[in-house]
């Protein structure tokens, strides 16, 4: 019996870019951050929206809703994160990407999510006034499209929905007598 029995396993040095490098997030744990996210945003006016990117597991991009504070329609939490991760990959093309936001992304960031390839998406509340991931479109499940995205909704969605009613209701002019 050689002392190789009781080697640790380690990591393989061929194990490649698909080998996790760190604990894993679970999706309620991802969206924790997520909804951390949202809380920021609502901090500086903006519609309370939270988004990270998990590559693997790995965190690689923590993002919110910056519409308002950068006067920029395109400034979703989503693409933000995307942006982010893909910067931190050094690539467009995100098939190792789980995305995780607290909102049913819009058309807009569904777009994105197809054109970055992204690997999954998992969200919290829907969206019946832009939800275009299973509310008033899929842009995700399209066949039409040149890529779907596995989509994995309602993770903590009763928090990420309070976090919006919240948010809408203190900007509600208190009703005239
Ligand atoms: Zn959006």
């Amino acid at each position: 019996m050689g002392t190789d029995a009781i080697s640790p396993p380690g990591r393989p040095s061929g194990a490649g870019p698909d080998a996790p490098d760190g604990p894993p997030f679970s999706d309620e744990q991802a969206m924790g951050l997520a909804l951390d996210q949202a809380t920021a945003a609502a901090a500086h006016g903006d519609v309370p929206v939270g988004a990270v990117a998990l590559h693997h597991g790995r965190l690689v991009a923590a993002r919110h809703n910056e519409r308002q504070l950068r006067g920029d329609p395109t400034a979703h939490a989503e693409l933000l994160a995307l942006a982010d991760a893909a910067a931190a990959l050094g690539t467009w093309r995100l098939t190792g990407i789980t995305l995780v936001v607290t909102l049913e992304p819009c058309p807009m960031c569904a777009g994105g999510l197809v054109a970055a390839r992204v690997g999954r998406l998992v969200f919290g509340a829907t969206d019946p006034k832009a939800g275009a991931c299973g509310t008033l479109y899929n842009l995700c499940a399209d066949p039409r499209l040149n890529h779907e995205v596995p989509v994995t909704p309602g993770v903590r969605a009763a928090e990420a929905s309070g976090q919006l009613k919240a948010f809408f209701a203190a900007r509600r002019p208190s009703p005239t007598p």
